[in-house]
């Protein structure tokens, strides 16, 4: 049935949407800073982020000016054609890094795509073709393409797409006797988040993640770090793996790289960079100069020291706040996570709650995100005031009790 295509509403996006997501009931229609606001003008405290996207809050002035600007000069050539922002953002990301060369897409998951051919296609042209083995881990989130989430570690996520790439194991995160256990010279790579985000916000413990860097390495193996979540300031450095002194071999970053505006990256080494040639992998949009030039200017901002600090005073107060939360109403287990990538472990008895307190914040104006059933995720902008955060947590104070009952 065709109707009026003026009005839109909560319920259109049950008629119009292939129905695989369940969004909130309430429609954002405007974002500054940290404050998104509804159809209705209802004012929201954001830390959601877009699921770690929107780093820099909504609308920061100068990825609205970098987008302007671009947008009135020139928007895409493909690759056929090269162009100054992808130059730029690439040398940037260059300089701030272990890597030597980048490889541009649209989406965690085409990265991570790009990632995997990269380790296979390395392995099986330097060493051998029976070298192709991908190590992987339980609850780990790659993407939706039918290689990254046949690399995920949740098999719901893979089944009933019919026969799945083949010669991916997986085994439990930070448990670096599994890894040994199931590692061999016909291993290509072993993939991992440095912090699981939609696993339950678990970051890797530092003896796991350098044990898998020995390992990758008496092995001839690629460390691919999935850093599509973690990555661009979200853990309180540029890149995670920075906290570790562990070098990865192939990374990948996305969310945060363009701030809501849809751009991925990955990034390597001259010497598994020097494995592709021309036509073996591409993209059509990746790199393109509207993305690349949001990216640049996102990039400059985050990657500042002032701006990096702030992220760790913010976590020092997110963390005090949840837990005086939790003292009082005894809802959490633990509060773990890095930077401004935060989970609060559901206590036993409102495990599989989630949704409950998701939905109990967005009445009291907050907008926050669960990374499976018994996690509440906080992913705020990184530039969120200490006025923002104080208001926000207020806010999920009131949405604990309504679910708790408490008074
Ligand atoms: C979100 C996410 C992806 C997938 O990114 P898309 O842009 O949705 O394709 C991959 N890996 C990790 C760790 C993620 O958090």
């Amino acid at each position: 049935m065709k109707t009026d295509d003026a009005a839109v509403t909560r319920e259109t996006f049950d008629q119009v949407i292939l129905p695989v997501y369940a969004p909130a009931q309430f429609i954002p229609v405007q974002g500054k800073g940290s404050r998104v606001w509804d159809q209705q003008g209802k004012e929201y405290v954001d830390f959601s982020g877009g699921i770690a996207v929107t780093a820099l809050g909504h609308c920061h002035p100068a990825m609205v000016a970098a987008l302007k600007t671009q947008g009135e000069t020139l928007w895409h050539t493909s690759n056929v054609f090269t162009n100054e922002p992808v130059l730029r953002l690439a040398r940037k990301l260059i300089n701030a890094t272990f890597a030597d060369r980048v490889f541009f897409a649209n989406s965690g998951g085409e990265a991570n795509e790009a990632a995997f051919k990269l380790a296979r296609h390395y392995a099986i042209t330097r060493h051998s073709p029976c070298k192709t083995k991908i190590i992987a881990f339980h609850n780990a989130f790659h993407g939706r393409t039918l290689f990254t989430v046949s690399v995920g570690g949740l098999p719901k996520y893979s089944d009933g797409f019919g026969p799945k790439p083949a010669d991916i194991v997986h085994v439990p995160f930070n448990d670096l006797d599994a890894v040994k256990a199931v590692i061999d010279d016909h291993t290509c790579a072993i993939v991992l988040e440095p912090i699981q985000g939609e696993g339950g916000i678990t970051p890797a413990t530092p003896a796991f993640l350098r044990g898998v860097r020995a390992l990758c390495d008496k092995h001839q193996a690629l460390l691919v770090m999935d850093e599509v979540q973690c990555g661009m300031g979200r853990s309180g450095k540029l890149f995670t793996y920075m906290h570790y002194g562990v070098q990865p071999d192939i990374l990948t970053t996305a969310k945060a790289l363009g701030g809501g505006f849809p751009i991925s990256a990955m990034l390597t080494t001259e010497n598994i960079a020097s494995a592709m040639a021309v036509g073996i992998h591409g993209t059509t949009y990746g790199g393109n100069p509207l993305a690349c030039a949001v990216a640049e200017a996102a990039l400059d901002v985050i990657n500042s020291p002032e701006v990096l600090a702030g992220i760790n005073e913010c976590h020092e107060r997110f963390i005090q706040a949840l837990q005086d939360i939790n003292e009082k109403y005894q809802v959490f287990t633990q509060v773990r996570g890095m930077g401004l990538l935060l989970g609060a472990e559901l206590a036993p008895r409102y495990q599989g709650r989630g949704r409950d307190f998701l939905h109990a914040a967005a009445l009291e104006g907050l907008m926050i995100l669960n990374a499976g059933p018994d996690v509440i995720r906080f992913a705020p902008s990184l530039v969120v005031t200490f006025a923002d955060i104080d208001e926000g947590l207020a806010r999920f104070e009131k949405a604990v009790v309504q679910v708790t009952g408490a008074a």
